[in-house]
């Protein structure tokens, strides 16, 4: 039996939290892409319990952190393509962001993937670049100029040197670690003052998610937790960092991509997607706010 836990962000009691979404895992349908990134939504979730405190939606027992690890470690990767159109998003979407910042003298990527987003941050600037990603098959699909920025394994705070960076970024991780806070306060530890850490979170919150519901991407058997505006402005200001905000931003992926999120039947999403992948509809990039969060919390001076 796996002991439940309190609300990772507030320590709110679960069995005083409201039942968000029941188990639905079926083992048989447990695959290497299970824990991939962007992979075919399954629709398979943990009992997910919602903190009436904090707003976050969170497994009351998750797996353990050597379970994760594995599962992590051995899962598949398919999907550079739209790592590419991702990091396009989020570079764009932080533009405001490394305006400010004074330095850029080493920046962190913890859940790199492949590294391209890496690669962005170089064109900005930033030297000194590290990304930390647990997935073999996601590093071997990197190409050789990000792999060598790249860290395999999870995620350690005692793997680099406090206060020696100016930007830490974590997109679409915070869902996946067994402790957010954890990450939060690391970050604040690895950064130098006025520094910067960002995440990009989905919100349950968002009109999309709460239309699709049960059909919704966000129900994933990778989700640890799940967040709304609130729920990650709130974690981050309980790290201790300062000036936080969060707000939704735009994603450009191909129609193929879009439609493989989509709640269509199977056999439309096959159909459709073959289609959508033919040479000159595969090069059109659709954005669209499905309710994705970019937050952004400064380090004191
Ligand atoms: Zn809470």
């Amino acid at each position: 039996m796996i002991p439940s836990r309190t609300c990772p962000t507030c320590e709110f009691p679960s069995d005083e939290a409201d039942l968000f979404f029941a188990e639905n895992i079926k083992p048989e349908k447990i695959s290497g892409f299970s824990f991939a990134s962007r992979k075919l939504p399954e629709y398979m979730c943990h009992r997910m319990v919602l903190c009436p405190v904090c707003d976050l939606v969170y497994a009351d027992t998750p797996p353990a952190e050597d379970a994760l690890a594995e599962s992590y470690h051995a899962a598949s990767y398919d999907s550079s393509e739209e790592a590419d159109d991702a990091a396009k998003a989020y570079i764009l979407a932080i533009q405001g962001v490394l305006d400010r910042l004074t330095g850029r003298d080493g920046a962190l990527e913890i859940g790199t993937g492949t590294g391209v987003f890496l690669k962005h941050l170089e064109e900005a600037g930033f030297t000194k670049l590290v990304g930390v990603e647990p997935s073999r098959a996601a590093i071997d699909a990197a190409t050789p100029e990000c792999r060598k920025w790249i860290r395999e394994g999870m995620f350690n705070e005692h793997d680099f040197e406090p206060e020696s960076f100016d930007l830490i970024c974590c997109f679409m991780t915070m869902e996946h670690v067994r402790d957010p806070m954890e990450i939060a306060k690391s970050a604040l530890r690895l950064l130098r003052p006025g520094g910067v850490f960002l995440t990009v979170t989905h919100d349950y919150r968002s009109p999309v998610n709460r239309f699709l519901g049960k059909r919704s991407p966000i129900v994933d058997i990778e989700h640890l937790q799940i967040f709304s505006e609130r729920a990650i402005s709130g974690l981050l200001t309980r790290a201790g960092f300062l000036e936080v905000s969060a707000q939704r931003f735009v994603n450009r992926y191909s129609l193929r991509y879009w439609t493989r999120l989509s709640p269509l039947p199977a056999g439309i999403k096959t159909f459709l997607g073959d289609c959508f992948g033919k040479p000159v509809l595969s090069r059109i990039r659709l954005g669209i706010n499905v309710g994705n969060t970019l937050a952004c919390a400064y380090k004191r001076r």
